[in-house]
C-alpha cells in the first residue's frame, strides 16, 4: 500500500531533500525532535524492518552508509543517533522503511 513517502519519493508532496540516488532517499522531517533530523528511505516500498529480506541486504548497508556520510556533511561529527521504529509497538507512524538520524544535541538513553 502507498505512504505518503511514495508521495514524497514522486513528488507529489514536498520535502526539502538532501540527496537522491536510484534506490534512496533522503530529507528533513516535518516534525524535526534534534537541530538536524532527516530520513533515510529506500524507494522500493518496504512496509517494516519485518518485511526486509536477504536479497536487500545491499540496500540495507547502502542505506546506513549513506546515513552515516551525509550526517557527517550535516555537523554531525562529534556524534548522531540513528533510530528505526518497527511496527506499533516499536513506535512507527509509516509504514515504507526510513531511518531517522538526529544530531546536534546530546541524546540520553533509554529512549521513550
Ligand atoms: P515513524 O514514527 O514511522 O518512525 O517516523 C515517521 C516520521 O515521518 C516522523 O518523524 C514524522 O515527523 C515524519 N513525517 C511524517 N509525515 C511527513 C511528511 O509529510 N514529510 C516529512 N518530511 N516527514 C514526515
Amino acid at each position: 500500500m502507498e505512504t505518503l513517502f511514495t508521495k514524497i519519493i514522486n513528488r507529489e508532496i514536498p520535502a526539502k531533500i538532501i540527496y537522491e540516488d536510484d534506490q534512496i532517499l533522503a530529507f528533513h522531517d516535518i516534525a524535526p525532535k534534534a537541530p538536524i533530523h532527516f530520513l533515510v528511505i529506500p524507494k522500493k516500498p518496504i512496509r517494516t524492518l519485518n518485511d526486509l529480506t536477504e536479497e536487500d541486504k545491499p540496500l540495507a548497508g547502502h542505506l546506513l552508509f549513506t546515513a552515516q556520510r551525509l550526517a557527517r556533511e550535516l555537523g554531525c561529527e562529534d556524534g548522531f543517533r540513528i533510530v528505526m521504529n518497527c511496527n506499533e509497538l516499536g513506535g512507527q507512524t509509516v509504514y515504507h522503511i526510513h531511518m531517522h538520524v538526529l544530531g546536534q544535541r546530546q541524546m540520553h538513553w533509554p529512549p521513550g
